[in-house]
């Protein structure tokens, strides 16, 4: 009965066990992967991609990409960090016990479809007691395709100013600003892990290139500035990092390779 109870087990569990969920533990909290998607993009949006830069990275011209949100469980509180497509987040939620309503605090790393579209289950609010937490300047730069989705959450929004400097935010979880990607994008950090949010989107071309920015920035320059001060400050720190495009497991550690190249090592 054991044997059969084990292997129903394995059986049922698989699907959950492959490339939708990791998880990592810091010394207070443990940070899950909620991933909805695992792909190979194409190469085709990038700013400052060298044929050079090109030939070394993506010979040929795609790179593997995830669309992740990230949930915190931390002293019995859920928190989630974006909560993506919407398409796995429920299910991926339950696979780790955790129903939408169980959800305190939603930290919102920017307002861009793939992040926020989560927020909403057939039409309404998917998180019916969360407090939304997003920086002021995203707030203020509301896109119009996020507009509706906010206005269903207006009462339980709560908006802060993030520093250059890390600055404790909430459930000892701070916050940093990001700005470039979008004018707010801030990335969180709790214990030793930082969640960067988009601090990249192609890993296998800007953690070597940095410099190498994105079409869907609204400021390309001032977000490789930020990349840059965040890869330093990871680095210095020895923090690890989470990642909404980072690939499967979407977890790891950076290291610096030499004057502005990086190294990503995910997790095991
Ligand atoms: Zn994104």
């Amino acid at each position: 009965m054991k044997t059969i109870l084990s292997i129903l087990t394995i059986l049922f569990a698989a699907p959950l066990l492959s490339q939708n969920t990791f998880s990592y533990k810091t010394a207070n909290a443990e940070v899950i992967l909620l991933a909805e998607i695992n792909s190979t993009r194409k190469a085709d949006n990038l700013i400052g991609y060298t044929p050079e830069i090109a030939a070394e990275t993506a010979p040929d011209n795609t790179y593997p990409g995830g669309t992740n949100a990230f949930l915190i469980k931390k002293n019995g509180e859920n928190i989630l960090v974006d909560t993506g497509l919407g398409r796995e987040l429920f299910k991926n939620l339950e696979s780790h016990g955790v129903q939408p309503e169980e959800v305190g605090t939603i930290l919102i790393t920017h307002l861009h479809p793939d992040h926020f579209l989560g927020l909403v289950k057939e039409g309404a609010k998917a998180f019916p007691n969360a407090k939304l937490l997003l920086s002021l300047k995203e707030n203020e730069n509301v896109p119009e395709n996020a507009k509706k989705i906010l206005e269903l959450y207006k009462s339980d929004i709560k908006t802060f100013e993030p520093k250059e400097e890390a600055t404790l935010l909430i459930h000892g979880i701070s916050s940093m600003a990001a700005y470039g990607h979008t004018p707010g994008h801030t990335v969180y950090i709790v214990d030793d892990l930082m969640i960067w949010g988009d601090i990249t989107h192609a890993m296998a071309i800007q953690m070597p290139y940095p410099k190498v920015a994105i079409s869907y920035d609204t400021d390309p320059q001032m977000a490789i500035k930020s990349r840059l001060r965040i890869l330093e400050y990871v680095t210095k720190n020895k923090l690890i990092v989470a990642g909404m495009h980072i690939p499967y497991p979407s977890i790891g550690i950076v290291t610096k390779e030499g004057a502005e190249r990086y190294k990503f090592t995910p997790a095991k």
